[in-house]
């Protein structure tokens, strides 16, 4: 599933909104690795959508996807180079898919903040010169090793030539993934799994009052926000009661829920359906992903024994009562290789074991 780290500096609501979000999810104990790492827990991806299909199907189960957030602390000015929890920050961090920094707006006087006033703009270039440092000295250490491989051979010298390039960036203090770098030098040095190749996400945490509040843009971005307060509230909270406290707050949305709906979309993943009496489950993919490598991530045979895809779409499904009905009104459509998967799409795939 999607891995998206946390980070933040110290006090700013991490661990707040990490316990708010993993909790009481009843997804835990399904994942062996959930009571290993306490930092590490598993969401399920809020879609309502699988709900609508299993009235239609009565599945017996449903399964949504999940999203793993890995709580990252430890992230100080001059984690780097080795203060705080310095390396294992490091390691933690570097198998995520996406780094999610958690920036301080609340005001609250009672919790110190690190460097003594609320300055969004001031942490989050705190965490950015971190996140360059971690590389350069990432970079320093592979790009000797790259120098002894470019004598050996042609990919040898792409390598290196792209490590220089990319050390160059982060000198001027951009970003690796700001660089505009080539599909081809990305995955020259993929292998290094540079920090700051990674899609960063900015969420506001807020005073729990001021939800509406305009936020200003991070890295062109406009950030999410989210009151870890509210949401350590919401998660003590049935899910009938926590409706009726978010309509009382006026907020349409969880934290967690808008939190996930951003990450897709900046990671440019989307979700397909497979239902029937077994289960209702949902799959993630990359938009643009065609019929077969939507396949494999259900099991990575399917994608070679792919032959072809029954589908229909989400609201033909749902209007038509499902597969039996898609059928009859002509809505189920025999796709083959060069199917590009939409958002919502109901798939049965047909492959060769
Ligand atoms: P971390 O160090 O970034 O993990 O921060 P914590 O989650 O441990 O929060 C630090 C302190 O700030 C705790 O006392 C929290 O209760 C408090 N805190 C976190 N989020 C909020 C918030 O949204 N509003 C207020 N007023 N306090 C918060």
């Amino acid at each position: 599933s999607l891995s998206i780290g946390i980070v933040g500096l110290p006090n700013v609501g991490k661990s707040s909104l990490f316990t708010a979000l993993t909790k009481k999810t009843g997804l835990a104990a399904n994942y062996p690795f959930a009571t290993i790492d306490p930092n590490v827990g598993m969401v399920p991806v809020p879609d309502t959508r699988l709900e609508e299909l299993a009235k239609i199907d009565h599945p017996a189960k449903i399964i949504p996807a999940t999203v793993e957030f890995v709580d990252i602390a430890g992230l100080v000015a001059g984690a780097s180079q080795g203060e705080g929890l310095g390396n294992k920050f490091l390691a933690n961090i570097r198998e995520t898919d996406a780094i999610c920094e958690v920036v301080r707006f609340f005001s609250d006087p009672n919790v110190e903040h690190v460097s003594k006033k609320v300055d969004p703009q001031s942490d989050v270039d705190t965490i950015k010169t971190e996140l360059i440092l971690a590389d350069m000295a990432t970079l320093e250490k592979a790009i000797p090793r790259l120098e002894k491989e470019a004598k050996r051979d042609k990919d040898g010298v792409f390598k290196l030539e792209t490590a220089k390039k990319v050390y160059a960036g982060l000198e001027e203090e951009h970003r690796a993934l700001t660089l505009g770098l080539s599909d081809d030098e990305k995955a020259a040095i993929k292998d290094l799994c540079l920090l700051t190749m990674k899609p960063m996400l900015y969420i506001a945490n807020v005073d729990e009052d001021k939800m509406d509040m305009e936020l200003p843009e991070i890295d062109g971005q406009i950030p999410v926000p989210i009151s870890a307060k509210i949401e350590a509230d919401l998660s003590e909270l049935e899910p009938d009661e926590a409706a009726m406290f978010m309509e009382e707050l006026g907020i349409k949305e969880s934290g967690l829920s808008r939190l996930i709906h951003e990450a897709y979309r900046l990671l440019g993943l989307q979700s397909y359906f497979t239902s029937g009496p077994d289960e209702t489950r949902a799959w993630t993919i990359p938009v643009g992903a065609k019929a077969p490598q939507a396949a494999s991530v259900i099991h990575t045979d399917f994608e070679r024994g792919f032959i072809k895809a029954e589908t229909a779409s989400y609201e033909d499904y749902v209007r038509l009562g499902g597969e039996k009905g898609c059928r009859d009104a002509g809505r189920l459509r025999q796709e083959g290789k060069e199917y590009v998967v939409q958002d919502g799409d109901i798939m049965h795939f047909k492959f060769n074991v």
